[in-house]
C-alpha cells in the first residue's frame, strides 16, 4: 500500500451528489441510480488519484486484474456516504470481494490517504505483506484482504514475477560500467517506486534493503 492524495472532486459528482442520494435513497433496487458513482469523469478521476491501481494490493487494474469504484466505507454502513468523493476510491475485484461490507470505527481497514504513516505499517518479505508488530488496523488490513495467504496465489505469482524484473535491474546497475547505461537504469529502478507503479510499495522496500537509490 503507498500513501495517496485526494484529487479534485469531479463537477459531475459535486454538482448531482445529494440529488443522486436522495434517488438513490427512495429506490435502493434500481442499478441506474446506485451505480452513478461509475460515471466516467468519477472513475476516470479515481484511477489518475491512484495510479490505476487498487489501494489495497497495488495490482494495476486491467484486464487481468479487473476493478471497481470502491466505497472505503461500505454503503450498507453508512449509505449517506455512498456518493461521497471523500469515500470513493478503487480497488480491484478480488481484494473488493474480500473486504465486502467489513467496517468497524477505530478497526477500520488502513486509508491510503489518511494513514501519513502507512508505509511504515505495512512490512514486505518478499512477496508477502505483513503488518507492523501490535498495529491491530494493518492486521485486520492485511488479514481479511489474505494479501499474504495462498488463496491470492495469482497476486502473490505476479509480484514474484516483478521481484526477479527488480532484481535483474539492480544487477545491471550495480555491474554497469557505462556511466549512461548506469544512470538509465538508475532512472528505470526510480520509476518503480513511483506511487502509480505496479507493487512500488514492495519494490521499494526491496530496493532499499539493497542499500542503492
Ligand atoms: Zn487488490
Amino acid at each position: 500500500m503507498r500513501h495517496i492524495s485526494k484529487l479534485a472532486e469531479p463537477n459531475v459528482l459535486s454538482t448531482n451528489k445529494a440529488n443522486w442520494l436522495t434517488e438513490y435513497k427512495a429506490d435502493k433496487t434500481n442499478g441506474t441510480k446506485k451505480y452513478r458513482y461509475r460515471h466516467s469523469d468519477i472513475k476516470g478521476q479515481l484511477k489518475d488519484e491512484t495510479g490505476f491501481k487498487c489501494i489495497y494490493c497495488e495490482s494495476k487494474i486491467g484486464h487481468n486484474t479487473p476493478g471497481d469504484v470502491e466505497h472505503i466505507i461500505p454503503s450498507s454502513k453508512n449509505e449517506d456516504m455512498h456518493f461521497e468523493w471523500e469515500n470513493l476510491t478503487i480497488a480491484c475485484t478480488e481484494c473488493n470481494r474480500r473486504k465486502n461490507a467489513y467496517y468497524e470505527q477505530g478497526e477500520e481497514f488502513l486509508n491510503p490517504y489518511s494513514d501519513n504513516d502507512l508505509e511504515d505499517l505495512i512490512e514486505h518479505f518478499g512477496p508477502i505483506v505483513n503488518w507492523r508488530n501490535g498495529h491491530v488496523r494493518a492486521e485486520i488490513t492485511v488479514k481479511i484482504l489474505e494479501l499474504n495467504k495462498p488463496t491470492r496465489v495469482q497476486l502473490i505469482l505476479r509480484k514474484i514475477e516483478k521481484i526477479e524484473d527488480t532484481n535483474t535491474l539492480i544487477e545491471r546497475f550495480i555491474a554497469e560500467q557505462n556511466p549512461t547505461l548506469k544512470q538509465i537504469h538508475k532512472l528505470q529502478l526510480e520509476q518503480m517506486t513511483l506511487v502509480d507503479a505496479e507493487f512500488s510499495g514492495m519494490v521499494k522496500s526491496l530496493i532499499s534493503q539493497k542499500g542503492i537509490l
